[in-house]
């Protein structure tokens, strides 16, 4: 007994018997120690897991479990995922827009117009906006 610590130590990826030993990082979630090779790998590994979890598409915060999907009428491409507070300011802009004219900018009440599709509008239109684009060719 108290020869714990002196007992050789393996690396818990190759088993190699370690000189310098090094501490797996906790989210790693290993047992053990590694040699030096295969805690850079490590790390290169976790780096590119980490690049690939789902980060918000507008502040890249790592986004765990409290992902958000935008909204489709926003038009952001397919898999963007969003946090919370970004998906509200979005959202906040989004409604902003859809309260005011794309073209004038006039506040629009509950009557609204959506552009056609080949006028390449964003948002939604007033009347007036709407019958002056409507009658140009
Ligand atoms: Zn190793
Ligand atoms: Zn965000
Ligand atoms: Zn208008």
């Amino acid at each position: 007994m108290g020869l714990f610590g002196k007992k050789p130590l393996f690396c818990a990826v190759c088993k190699k018997e370690l000189k310098h030993k090094y501490k797996p990082s906790e989210e790693w979630n290993m047992e053990g120690y590694l040699c030096s090779d295969c805690h850079i790998e490590k790390t290169k590994e976790f780096a590119m897991k980490s690049q690939s979890t789902d980060r918000c598409a507008v502040c890249k915060a790592d986004l765990g479990d409290i992902a958000v999907k935008p909204r489709w009428q926003w038009e952001m491409e397919a898999g963007t995922l969003l946090c919370q507070p970004c998906f509200n300011k979005k959202d906040a802009e989004y409604n902003k827009k859809l309260n005011f004219c794309a073209v004038c900018g006039t506040k629009i009440g509950f009557v609204r117009y959506n552009p056609k599709p080949a006028w390449k509008i964003q948002g939604q239109m007033c009347r007036k906006c709407w019958d002056v684009r409507n009658a140009q060719k």
